[in-house]
């Protein structure tokens, strides 16, 4: 192939997988790119799904069939055998295995961010690709790591690395899928959201100022952070407004825990501010609900918690029980 042609492909893979805004989209991308520029019979990218978590790895691989066509295959089974072996040996030395296969060979490289291991990048190509392979295998790990890194970094709200609500309705659509996924399932999860509002934070920001203010809510988040062991289900949503996502529980044992965590923050003496209380309103998510609907009842029972005297918590479910709040519907809601 000339040499204007090798690039001009490169330079179209390198642009095709940095359009995505999408984890998933760029997994797609980067897997397919390296298996047409490389000729590689298999490419496997392996990641742990959240840099923080211990939520499962994510795998992707694309292979060509007999007729050449690219196929693209995810999972979030952990390799086994010599894979896993070839995995954990490039993860450990932190740099790149080859191993021959006859005819074929492996190429492994880390996926590093910020000096952290989040992945491997593997390919089987001929032993006759394995030069130029091992070149863009690396090269296309670096890229991917880096454009990691921004995609990252524009989820998350600065102030508490908390994800921003920019994030939330794809995470909610993500946690909506599983939910679906396990209907009819004899231990099917129900799911629940939580509005969280810092109460008279306007007094806290006007008393002490906004430095004071931002300390609070950086003081809060890492409280939420050690209650709710689940840093990818925290969203900061507005100034002092907070959402949580929980996957797995009863309206009773969510509003005891979420009243654990209600009590911890009264009791917390934040610096100069003293005491600081926040208000909880949550509510069921039904699988086809509208995001806004589920929002919609949240902030329902937050209104209701502020109307009591704050520092409270209330199910949004139990006040229509009780005949304090109107059922909402569970269709889509007309936005304009
Ligand atoms: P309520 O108990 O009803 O929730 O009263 P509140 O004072 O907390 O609510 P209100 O919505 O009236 O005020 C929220 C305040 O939060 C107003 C705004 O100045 C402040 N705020 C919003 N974002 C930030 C931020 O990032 N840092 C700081 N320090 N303050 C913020
Ligand atoms: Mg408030
Ligand atoms: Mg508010």
């Amino acid at each position: 192939m000339p040499a204007t042609s090798a690039s001009g492909q490169l330079l179209t893979s390198v642009a095709d997988i940095t359009r995505h805004r999408d984890f998933d989209a760029l997994d797609h991308s980067l897997v397919l790119s390296l298996a047409q520029l490389t000729g590689a019979s298999e490419v496997m990218l392996y990641r742990h799904d959240h840099l923080e978590t211990d939520q499962p790895a994510t795998v992707v691989r694309c292979a060509q069939d007999a007729s050449g066509i690219f196929g693209i295959g995810v999972d979030h089974e952990e390799p086994s055998g010599e894979e896993r072996a070839t995995l954990q040996r490039c993860e450990h030395l932190q740099q790149t295995v080859v191993e021959s296969q006859m005819p074929m060979a492996r190429i492994c490289t880390p996926l590093r961010q910020d000096a952290r291991e989040f992945g491997v990048l593997c390919l089987r190509v001929t032993r006759e690709h394995l030069g130029q392979a091992r070149l863009l295998t690396e090269g296309f790990a670096r890229i991917y790591a880096n454009y990691m890194a921004l995609l990252e970094d524009s989820e998350r709200d600065k102030l508490t690395g908390l994800y921003n609500r920019r994030t939330f309705d794809r995470h909610l659509q993500r946690h909506l899928a599983r939910q679906r996924n396990q209907e009819g399932l004899a231990d099917a999860h129900t799911s629940w959201l939580v509005l969280l509002d810092i109460d008279h934070f306007k007094r806290i920001n006007d008393t002490y100022g906004h430095v004071y203010g931002d300390e609070v809510i950086l003081l809060l988040a890492r409280t939420m952070r050690a209650c709710f062991h689940a840093p990818d289900a925290l969203f900061r949503f507005g100034g002092e407004e907070f959402v949580v996502l929980i996957e797995n529980g009863t309206e009773q044992s969510v509003f005891e825990m979420l009243e654990v965590f209600r009590s911890r923050v009264a009791a917390m003496d934040f610096p100069q501010v003293g005491r600081v209380t926040v208000s909880l309103g949550f509510a069921c998510i039904g699988t086809h609900d509208h995001p806004d609907i589920v929002l919609d009842r949240a902030d329902k029972a937050l209104y209701f918690a502020k109307n009591q005297g704050r520092n409270r918590t209330y199910a949004f479910e139990s006040l229509v029980r009780q005949g304090e709040l109107q059922p909402t519907s569970t269709g889509s809601i007309d936005l304009f």
